[in-house]
C-alpha cells in the first residue's frame, strides 16, 4: 500500500473521525461523521505549529470568547489533508487552541473550509517522502467559531489530544513500516499492482480514495488515482487521471 495514502487516510480516520467520535456530541457526529464516512468530507487535525512540534503544549494559537462565539488566531503547520487540491484549505479540522493560562488549558474546535479568516498559508512542497499526502500550513485570522463547534470541555482538550495520539501511537509503528516499504518499493522496478491493492480497500477507504483521486493535482500521482483508474480503465497509466470522475453510484453498483 502506498505509504502516503496511508498517512492521509490515517489523518482522516484517526485524527479527525476517531477523535470526534470519542469526544464529540451526538449532533457534531451526525453533522460531520456521516459526510466523513461517505468521502464527501476529508478531515484533519491541527496541533503542530511553526514553533511548537514535540513541545505541543507550547502552542501559541489562541481562542478567545466573544459573545456566544470563539475567535481563533494563530498558524498551524504540517497539517495532513490541510489541502486536497493544492489551492484551498481541506474540508474540516479539529483545531487545538489555547483557552486559558495554564500550559494544559487547551480546547478543541471544529473549523470548516470557507469560514471567514481561515485560509491556506502554503502547501508544503518537496517533502523528503510521502509526497502524495498533502501537507499544509493553515492560517487562522479572527476565525469566528460558534460555541456548538467546541468539542469536549473547555480547557479539557489536552487529554483528548494525548489519548488520540496514543491511538495514533500505532502510527509510530505504521510510519516506521511505511518507511521500510518505501525503501523496498524503491528497489523494485515495476509498479505495485494497483488494481489488486484497490480490491483490498474497505468501502470507506475506497470512497476516500475516489474523492482524492478526483481532486489531487496530477504531479502527485497518488497510487489511489491509479488504483481507482485501473479498476475502471485497466490500461490507464499511473500518471493519468480518470477522464470521467468516479461516481458514488458506479462505486456502489460494482460492489
Ligand atoms: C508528513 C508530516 C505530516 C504531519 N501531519 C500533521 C498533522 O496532520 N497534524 C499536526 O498537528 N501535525 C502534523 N505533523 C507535525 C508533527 O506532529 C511534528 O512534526 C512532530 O510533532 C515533531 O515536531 P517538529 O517537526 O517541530 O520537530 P521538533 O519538535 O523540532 O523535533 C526535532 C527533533 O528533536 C527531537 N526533540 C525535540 N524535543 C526534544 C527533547 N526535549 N529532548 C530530546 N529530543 C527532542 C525530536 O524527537 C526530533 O527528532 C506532521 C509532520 C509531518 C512530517
Amino acid at each position: 500500500m502506498d505509504p502516503a495514502f496511508c498517512l492521509s487516510y490515517l489523518a482522516h480516520s484517526t485524527l479527525f473521525v476517531n477523535n470526534l467520535n470519542i469526544n464529540g456530541t451526538h449532533e457534531q457526529k451526525m453533522k460531520y461523521l456521516t459526510k466523513a464516512s461517505s468521502g464527501e468530507l476529508i478531515g484533519g487535525m491541527c496541533m503542530s505549529e511553526p514553533g511548537a512540534g514535540t513541545d505541543v503544549l507550547g502552542m501559541g494559537t489562541k481562542a478567545s470568547k466573544r459573545g456566544d462565539d470563539w475567535v481563533i488566531n494563530g498558524t498551524k503547520m504540517w497539517i495532513t489533508n490541510g489541502t486536497v487540491d493544492g489551492v484551498n484549505t481541506g474540508d474540516a479540522f479539529l483545531v487545538y487552541a489555547r483557552t486559558g493560562e495554564k500550559r494544559t488549558d487547551l480546547s478543541m474546535f471544529i473549523v470548516e473550509k470557507d469560514m471567514p479568516g481561515f485560509s491556506l498559508g502554503q502547501k508544503i512542497e518537496d517533502k523528503l517522502g510521502m509526497r502524495a499526502s498533502m501537507t499544509a500550513e493553515l492560517v487562522f485570522e479572527d476565525v469566528v467559531v460558534p460555541e456548538e463547534n467546541m468539542v469536549g470541555n473547555l480547557n479539557g482538550a489536552a487529554l483528548c489530544m494525548m489519548r488520540n495520539l496514543e491511538v495514533r501511537g500505532s502510527e509510530t509503528v505504521n510510519v516506521g513500516s511505511e518507511a521500510v516499504n518505501v525503501g523496498n518499493e524503491a528497489q523494485r522496478s515495476e509498479l505495485p499492482d494497483a488494481a489488486a491493492i484497490y480490491d483490498t480497500l474497505t468501502p470507506p477507504t475506497r470512497r476516500f480514495a475516489h474523492r482524492r483521486s478526483r481532486e489531487s493535482p496530477l504531479p502527485q500521482c497518488p497510487l489511489e488515482s491509479h488504483a481507482v483508474a485501473s479498476r475502471r480503465w485497466p490500461s490507464t497509466p499511473c500518471n493519468a487521471r480518470p477522464s470521467v470522475p468516479p461516481s458514488e453510484t458506479s462505486d456502489r453498483s460494482r460492489r
